[in-house]
């Protein structure tokens, strides 16, 4: 009998922890051809979501508990949940129910069908706010646009089922600004994509701001090209072209007699002043790749584990 894991990562999620289960026992009974293993990474929650886990450990003995020693967040909760998960099939959703599990059930057909990679594609964007919307939509078209051979694709986030080879592949990647979603891509494989309605949030808050959807988004950007690097030396040959011309044409108005010294002033003036915040941007898409490169020799652990019970499959 094939074993699948059901993954998802809790950060103080003490609200959902009753409701994910379950929801979780509702789809697990629909599956009698798999043996199923619930995961958790138990990402340095400050509530008592570890307490509410091990309360339903009693009910579930094949719940496996990954307890970080402190939030190392949702990225290295989710390559947590690769690392330790056994199953031939592994299933990665978030905890708050956002991702329905009862979706797993197609998955899989898609999955016994033949495919590797089943990705769930959220397809009501519209419902959310204007400005997450709107940032959400450049972020794929930049991503799309760096990422060349590599497809990744639009409005799939974190929920997606994986054979176990590609789950091997994706945990023999050594970087440390790991981002699951362009790393999914980028390993490849036959990938099929399931259209679902999110639905929102049921109980709890939310843990992405947009500081945090920031680091997301220069992290995919980092990890998937070194594009952006590349744009400063157009921008420097575009910039000097520009500055050649001009000089030609102001030379050649005052040779025919115009006075154009003022003409000549405002625009040194405005040049310098583009110029120099053009250097200072380029010099900040630098420093991201420079910080990173900083973080990737560290070499640190992406997480630290206090804690850990395992589930009847690991017996
Ligand atoms: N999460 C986590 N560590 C964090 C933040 C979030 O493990 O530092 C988990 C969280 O418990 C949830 C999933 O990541 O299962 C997605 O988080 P959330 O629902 O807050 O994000 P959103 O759906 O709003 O993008
Ligand atoms: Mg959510």
């Amino acid at each position: 009998m094939k074993t699948l894991s059901i993954c998802a990562p809790m950060y103080n999620e003490k609200e959902m922890v009753p409701y994910f289960f379950e929801k979780i026992d509702e789809v697990i009974k629909k599956l009698s051809s798999y043996k199923v293993e619930i995961l958790i990474v138990n990402d340095g929650s400050k509530d008592n979501t570890l307490e509410l886990l091990k309360e339903q450990k009693k009910t579930h003995p094949n719940l496996h508990i990954v307890s970080f020693s402190r939030n190392f967040g949702h990225e290295a909760a989710v390559s947590a949940l690769l690392k330790y998960s056994k199953g031939d099939v592994v299933c990665i959703m978030d905890s708050d129910l956002q991702d329905p599990p009862e979706l797993i059930i197609d998955m899989l057909k898609l999955y016994e069908q033949g495919f590797d990679v089943v990705n769930a594609r959220r397809i009501n964007r519209k419902k959310d706010p204007f400005l997450k919307r709107i940032t959400a939509e450049l972020f794929y078209k930049v991503i799309s646009k760096l990422s060349g051979k590599i497809k990744v694709p639009d409005n799939v986030g974190n929920y997606r089922l994986l054979s176990r080879q590609v789950v091997d592949h994706i945990n023999n990647l050594k970087e440390k600004n790991s981002v699951f979603r362009v790393q999914v891509p980028y390993v490849g494989f036959k990938t099929a994509t399931m259209d679902f309605v999110r639905p929102p949030r049921l109980k709890g808050e939310t843990h992405y701001n947009y500081k945090s959807m920031f680091k997301l988004a220069g992290d995919s950007i980092t990890s998937s090209s070194t594009q952006p690097l590349r744009w400063s030396l157009y921008l420097g040959i575009i910039l000097g072209t520009i500055s050649f011309i001009s000089f030609i044409v102001f030379l050649i108005l005052r040779l025919v007699g115009f006075s154009t010294l003022i003409y000549f002033e405002a625009m040194l003036y405005s040049f310098i002043v583009l110029t120099l915040s053009i250097v200072l941007v380029v010099l900040g898409v630098v420093g991201e790749y420079v910080g990173r490169i900083l973080i990737e020799t560290q070499n640190r652990p992406l997480y630290y584990v206090e804690e850990e019970i395992k589930g009847d499959l690991d017996e």
